[in-house]
């Protein structure tokens, strides 16, 4: 590389974050030295309570402070954003009603905060990762989330891969499959990774996106409040600070058992009725709370072995445990994955930090930090994605409704994959793509993604037009679909961001714009403005104005980039185990692809894209 190229390499120079946003705790971790190290809020705490509280003065505030107030101030807090991300709902706090993504944009503008203190104000790339197990829409929600704060978001990676990586960068030479099981505080996702020497392939995934540590404090409440119905038939659950309240010593009851054989909960007042205090006082013993959560522990259970199955793996091929997330420490949880794995779980990895570290060597591996290490990290999309199709049923009737596979689950990303439909009506010219993901024959069983129509086709037969859809699934898990009239060539692309979303930049504006008005307020009500305030609401202003467009048309350019790169080390990786006429039918692969990196043609990118991924995929059979 030429000076000036490094003198402009400097100049960009834009330090990239690894941010773990939990339900419960968020954390943000940078490469430093060749290892993933925490940046520490200005308490020195390593993670924070992903709570956020607008307080009386209009403040906002985030983190351990605004988690002491839930219980004080119920309207005024949030807490598990997560579980919401994702859906239109509005979400009520201090007399306003925000946005899943805007209530999560507030804990990750905190987290930026840290990193700034740390390297200085200015541009920050984020890696942030999410449950395997989201969706589309909850991928896109968190993705805004980061712009929202500040961050340009270089990648949305899966819990489970980033804490395979943690612990990958540690552990390079060796060669086995490892199980990671992850269960925080809303979300559970458990996968296989197989790691050879340096090379990290998650095989499968499974899990559940809305089960976690906060449904099993519910149930503890749950269980609390009926003692109080049979004491005093008042149902406490109907009074917010009371179920706050419940939910707090649930909580600290469920902890509590994890050491504990028994924990005592006692609240001399929960609520009032008739101006007479009503509380609780009893003993929560583990085996009672293991009983409570044993559904939801059989839920997880049942996930690990389809994992395995589709792995195609037996319990005694998992060579290392990996526990992630804080819910792990239940001792009923440990003991049933070792009795189902007939082996110890590591206990090395710290739950409720690997999967930041493992998002921050994901960005050492993006800005260069990390790019002698040898680690190298491929995954799979989580879910099948198709059309919806008509189908013969029962070779009578024809049925709207069926589920076609284009891309079916566990299949390694990036990848493009192409099949064929034709016209069922005489004359028809227009089809109506239909996109959804899930595992169901019919589509009215799975998630819907969006849906566009495609018209000009020629008035013909029925059958006798072809119609060519292409899905290709990029890394950060969002889906470009193409339907293509074979006879006239004609096509149509959408990313299902925007077919789902057509008034995303608008809903974007106005969310920056509700966050201003939110900081501004806050700004004004505080005595002394420090400058750090000042720049904090510029930051805002400059989202609201750069962002808006960028945020209007994905940026191909760099995604593309990004997957070129992603697939020419997967190809470099493959060249020397292979016959020496694929090698050289690789390596012309390679070389195309490399060529079409460095043009302007973003076309033939896309291309030698999709002619890379289909050998790959035929090599590493
Ligand atoms: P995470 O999303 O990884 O931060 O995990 C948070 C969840 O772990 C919350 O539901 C916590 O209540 C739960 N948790 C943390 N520590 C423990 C513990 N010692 N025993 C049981 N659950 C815990």
């Amino acid at each position: 590389m030429s000076n000036k190229q490094d003198a402009n390499r400097q100049a960009s120079f834009r330090p990239i974050v690894g941010i773990d946003l939990g339900t419960t705790n968020s954390a943000v971790a940078y490469i430093h030295k060749g290892k993933p190290e925490i940046v520490p809020n200005p308490s020195s705490k390593r993670i924070i309570p992903s709570v956020v509280l607008i307080d009386l003065q209009g403040q906002v505030i985030v983190g351990e402070d605004a988690r002491a107030a839930c219980v004080a101030m119920p309207d005024r807090t949030v807490a598990a954003v997560k579980r919401h991300i994702g859906s239109a709902e509005r979400i009520p706090i201090a007399g306003q009603a925000l946005l899943p993504q805007e209530i999560s944009a507030l804990i990750l503008k905190e987290l930026k905060s840290y990193v700034d203190a740390h390297f200085g104000p200015g541009e920050k790339e984020a890696v942030i990762t999410v449950p395997a197990y989201f969706t589309d829409e909850q991928r896109r929600a968190t993705k805004q989330a980061g712009e929202l704060a500040g961050f340009m978001v270089e990648r949305i990676i899966n819990e489970p891969t980033a804490a395979a990586l943690a612990f990958g960068l540690a552990h390079l030479e060796e060669d086995r499959h490892v199980l990671v099981y992850d269960l925080g505080g809303g979300t559970f996702d458990v996968s296989v990774v197989e790691m050879m020497s340096g090379l990290l392939e998650v095989k499968t995934s499974n899990g559940n996106s809305q089960l976690g540590g906060e449904d099993f404090d519910w149930k503890i409440v749950d269980w609390l409040a009926d003692q109080m119905i049979a004491e005093y038939d008042v149902d406490p659950r109907q009074d917010l600070r009371a179920k706050a309240l419940l939910k707090d010593a649930a909580e600290k009851a469920k902890i509590t058992l994890s050491a504990e054989e028994t924990a005592l909960i006692s609240l001399p007042l929960v609520t009032v009725q008739d101006d007479r205090p009503l509380g609780i006082e009893t003993e929560l013993t583990r085996s009672q709370f293991v009983a409570l959560i044993e559904p939801f522990l059989s839920e997880t259970m049942t996930c690990l072995r389809n994992v395995l199955q589709d792995a195609g793996l037996q319990a005694g091929d998992i060579g290392e445990i990996l526990l992630v997330g804080g819910s792990t420490r239940i001792p009923r949880v440990r003991e049933l994955i070792r009795q189902y794995l007939g082996r110890e779980p590591r206990t090395d990895i710290h739950p409720e930090e690997a999967v930041a570290l493992g998002a921050a060597v994901q960005a050492g591996l993006k800005s260069g930090a990390l790019s002698d290490s040898g680690l190298v990290a491929t995954d799979v999309a989580p879910f099948s994605m198709g059309i919806a199709v008509l189908t013969h049923w029962k070779n009578r009737s024809v049925r709207p409704g069926s589920f076609h596979i284009i891309i079916p689950r566990n299949t390694t990303i990036p990848v493009t994959r192409s099949d064929s439909f034709y016209t069922t009506a005489d004359y028809q010219t227009s089809a109506s793509i239909e996109i959804y993901q899930g595992e169901h024959e019919w589509v009215k069983h799975n998630h819907r993604l969006g849906e566009f129509l495609l018209e000009g086709i020629p008035a013909n037969e029925a059958g006798a037009e072809e119609i060519e859809v292409t899905y290709r699934y990029n890394l950060n898990g969002i889906l470009e679909v193409t339907a293509q009239c074979v006879s006239t060539g004609k096509a149509m692309t959408v990313t299902v961001q925007d077919a789902l979303n057509r008034e995303s930049q608008e809903a974007f504006a106005a969310s920056a714009s509700r966050l201003e008005a939110l900081f501004n307020q806050s700004a004004e009500n505080e005595s002394e403005p420090d400058s750090d305030d000042a720049e904090d609401e510029w930051e805002i202003d400059g989202v609201l104005a750069g962002t808006e467009e960028e945020d209007a048309e994905t940026d191909w350019p760099t995604v593309l980039h990004s997957e070129a790169a992603a697939l020419l080390t997967r190809a470099q990786n493959l060249l020397s185990d292979l016959a020496p006429n694929d090698r050289t039918l690789l390596q012309k692969t390679i070389d195309s692809l490399q060529a079409a990196i460095q043009g302007e043609d973003i076309d033939r990118l896309r291309e030698l894209i999709d002619q890379a991924t289909d050998t790959l995929i035929d090599l590493e059979v």
